[in-house]
């Protein structure tokens, strides 16, 4: 068997990387739909093309030609991926594909290139080298799960439901840790709408829509509480049109974790519950939960312990955690045995400086493929 060793897999990952696919940016994200569809197909897998909509790229759906023997119509095994980076269009100019030691750089590097790269390669050793897994295998390649996975969401439920374990590459955290529990994740769009007015002239009759928002935004972070497992974070703001003119409207962005369903509910209906303190001033609320929570159950549990094994039977210990990160993994963990965060190790995911360890490349390849061939 051909396993790649670093330098081949950094190659094949630079060129990965250097195709710029930010969420969004259809004409990028369907190059490297092409560049790694014609990839699989070199493997001998079967893909098809999911066309984008709603001004997102396409998604792929990749059939390995594992028939797991007589398994062929079995629940198998899903590998999720998603090419799409919260980078926009240029930051390779300020940030490009770089080694430096054991840390390789770009972006989108370890969010999660470098992870859905490595697990085709886990494929491709398998297929090049004649083996037949015990279950049938697909992977979807993805283009919107940096904002929520609007248009892919439907094809990660389908093919969650007909799988008896899904493997997510997302990076690792922490030193090396896999996800198998995730906190769930809500987004809001608050709109406050009131009257505009020159503040020179008119300033009695005006309606400050940002006046009205900014007490809206005190309510709504005070929904915070840390030991009931809620955070509520106000990230974006705009409203106004000039200084000198009292504001028609305001618009908050809501960022929601919680870590259950039951406090999911009581801060939804809290925040639909919002009402304006100035009468001449109206409130409207879009939005709710995208990603539901999920905990380690007896099925992920079982699934950790299998990949911890297969780990340690390689020289080195497999730990988990539950985090607050939002992932596919969230759309099918609650049915279906789940383990996420198997991609590569790295640091400072969507920031300029995101890297991978280049150490962890051949671990990290080893464990996917080791569960490719064990999983039945
Ligand atoms: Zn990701």
């Amino acid at each position: 068997m051909h396993i790649p060793q670093e330098a081949e897999l950094l190659e094949g990952i630079r060129e990965w990387v250097e195709i710029e696919t930010p969420t969004g940016h259809a004409p990028g994200l369907n190059r490297l739909m092409d560049l790694a569809g014609a990839q699989y197909e070199a493997i001998g897998a079967n893909v098809s093309r999911i066309p984008g909509r709603d001004g997102q790229g396409d998604h792929l759906s990749i059939e390995l030609p594992f028939t797991g023997g007589d398994r062929v119509n079995m629940p198998g095994i899903l590998v999720l991926c998603h090419l799409d980076t919260v980078h926009r269009v240029g930051s390779l100019e300020r940030m490009p594909f770089r080694i430096d030691g054991d840390c390789a750089y770009g972006p989108g590097i370890c969010d999660m290139k470098g992870g859905a790269y490595i697990a085709m390669r886990a494929l491709g050793s398998l297929t090049e080298a004649g083996r037949q897994t015990q279950l049938p295998i697909r992977v979807l390649l993805t283009s919107d799960e940096e904002t929520g996975s609007d248009t892919s969401r439907d094809l990660i439920e389908e093919e969650g439901a007909r799988a008896a374990y899904v493997l997510v590459t997302e990076p690792a955290r922490s030193g090396g840790k896999i996800v198998t529990g995730r906190r769930g994740l809500g987004r809001y769009t608050l709109t406050a709408h009131g009257r505009a007015a020159h503040s020179g002239t008119n300033h009695a009759i005006g309606r400050s829509a940002i006046r009205e928002m900014a007490r809206q935004i005190l309510a709504i972070e005070d929904l915070t509480d840390y030991d009931r497992g809620v955070t509520l974070n106000v990230g974006q703001i705009r409203g106004g049109t000039t200084d000198n003119t009292v504001p028609e409207y305001c618009v908050a962005g809501v960022d929601l974790r919680v870590d259950n369903m039951a406090v999911y509910e009581e801060t939804d209906a809290a925040l639909r519950a919002l009402r304006p303190h100035d009468p001449d001033v109206s409130l409207t609320l879009e939005g709710g939960i995208n990603r539901p929570p999920y905990r380690k159950g007896p099925q992920i549990q079982g699934l950790f312990d299998h990949a911890k094994g297969l780990a340690a039977e390689e020289g080195w210990e497999l730990k988990d955690l539950h985090t607050g990160g939002g992932s596919d993994a969230s759309f099918v963990a609650a049915k279906v045995a789940t383990l996420d965060g198997l991609g590569v190790d790295g640091a400072a995911a969507h920031t300029d400086d995101e890297h991978l360890y280049v150490s962890s490349l051949i671990p990290r390849m080893t464990l996917l493929r080791r569960l490719f061939e064990t999983l039945n």
